[in-house]
C-alpha cells in the first residue's frame, strides 16, 4: 500500500493511526471493564449425538460496556493478547468457570464438563499452572470436568514446549481439547504425540457438510482422522437438522451450536438444563 502516489500513502498512514488510537481506547476501556466487573461468561451446551444427552458446556467471554453495548470477544481478545492483558483476563475466566462448574454441581449438574478457552500467551506465562490449580482448589471444581480448549494453530508453534505443558495440565487431572481443528496443518506424528482428549472440528467444515459433492469428504475425513488417532470428536457451529444428520452418519461423537442452544448466562442455563431433564 505504500507504493501508491503520495495521497494514497498519507491516506493509508492516517488510517493506521486511527486504528492504533482505536486499539488504545479499547484497551483502556477493557482495563476499566476488568476493574468494574463488566466481563462475564456465557455457556453453550454440548450434546452427545447418539443419545442427545447434554455432556458439556463451553464458557465464552462477554464484555458489556457501561452503556449496555456488547463487545464480541473476536474484537477485544486479540488486543488483550497483544498487550499481555489476556493473562489477567484468562486467569479470571479460569477461576469464574471453575466456580460456576462447582455452582452447577450444587444444582445437580456436576456431570457437565466445562470447556475453557485458553490463549497461548497464557500457557507461556510461568504462573499458568499454579493459577489453574489454585482456581481448581479454591472453587472445589472437579478437575475431571474441566477441559481447556487450545487452538490447533497454537499447538503447532513451539511443539516441544506445548506438548510438555499439556502433559503438566493433564497431570492435574484436567482435560484438553484441540480447538478449531482442521484449519491448521498439524503433522500426524505431532498430533499423535499431544496429550489431548478430543478434537473440536472447526465451524468452517460444518458449513460444507450437507453438500453432496467432494466438500463433504473433508469433514468426514477429519472426523475419521481424529477417531483413528484415539480422540473423541465434537463439531461446533451446528445450526441445521441436516448437519446433525450428516454428523451422525459420519460417526461424530458430540455437537454444539445454535441448533441446540445459544450461549447463556448461568441462571438461564440452569433453567434450560432443568427443562430438558424434566
Ligand atoms: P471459539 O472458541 O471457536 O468459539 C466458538 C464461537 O462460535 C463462539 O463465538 C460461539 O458463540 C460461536 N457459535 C456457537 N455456535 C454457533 C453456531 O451455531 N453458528 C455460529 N455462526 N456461531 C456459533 P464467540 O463467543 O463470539 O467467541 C469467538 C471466539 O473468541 C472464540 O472462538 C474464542 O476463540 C474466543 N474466546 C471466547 N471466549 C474466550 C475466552 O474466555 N478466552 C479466550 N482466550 N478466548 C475466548
Ligand atoms: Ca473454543
Ligand atoms: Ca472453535
Ligand atoms: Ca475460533
Amino acid at each position: 500500500a505504500k507504493t501508491g502516489n503520495r495521497g494514497e500513502y498519507s491516506f493509508y498512514t492516517r488510517d493506521m493511526a486511527v486504528d492504533i488510537r482505536e486499539r488504545v481506547r479499547l484497551l483502556q476501556a477493557l482495563r476499566h471493564a476488568i476493574e468494574r466487573q463488566r466481563l462475564f461468561l456465557v455457556y453453550q451446551p454440548q450434546l452427545e449425538l447418539g443419545s442427545g444427552k447434554v455432556c458439556g458446556i463451553e464458557a465464552l467471554l462477554r464484555w458489556r460496556t457501561e452503556d449496555g453495548q456488547l463487545i464480541p470477544p473476536d474484537r477485544f481478545i486479540p488486543i488483550a493478547e497483544h498487550s499481555g492483558m489476556i493473562v489477567k483476563i484468562g486467569d479470571w475466566v479460569m477461576r469464574m468457570a471453575c466456580f460456576q462448574q462447582a455452582e452447577l454441581a450444587r444444582h445437580g449438574f456436576g456431570q457437565l464438563r466445562v470447556g475453557i478457552n485458553v490463549s497461548v500467551i497464557q500457557l507461556r506465562h510461568p504462573r499458568f499452572l499454579s493459577s489453574l490449580s489454585m482456581a481448581l482448589s479454591d472453587s472445589g471444581a472437579d478437575p475431571g470436568f474441566v477441559e481447556l480448549e487450545v487452538t490447533e494453530s497454537v499447538a503447532m508453534e513451539e511443539a516441544d514446549f506445548i506438548s510438555r505443558m499439556l502433559d503438566q495440565i493433564k497431570a492435574l487431572g484436567v482435560r484438553i481439547a484441540l480447538d478449531d481443528f482442521g484449519t491448521g496443518f498439524s503433522s500426524l506424528s505431532y498430533l499423535q504425540r499431544l496429550n489431548i482428549d478430543r478434537l473440536k472440528i472447526d465451524r468452517a467444515f460444518i458449513n460444507d457438510i450437507c453438500s453432496q459433492d467432494r466438500a463433504r469428504r473433508i469433514p468426514e475425513l477429519v472426523i475419521q482422522l481424529g477417531q483413528k488417532l484415539g480422540f473423541s470428536v465434537i463439531a461446533e457451529g451446528v445450526e441445521l437438522q441436516e448437519q446433525v444428520d450428516a454428523l451422525k452418519s459420519m460417526g461424530c461423537d458430540e455437537a454444539q451450536g445454535y441448533f441446540y442452544a445459544r450461549p447463556m448466562e448461568v441462571p438461564m442455563l440452569i433453567e434450560w438444563l432443568s427443562a430438558r431433564k424434566a
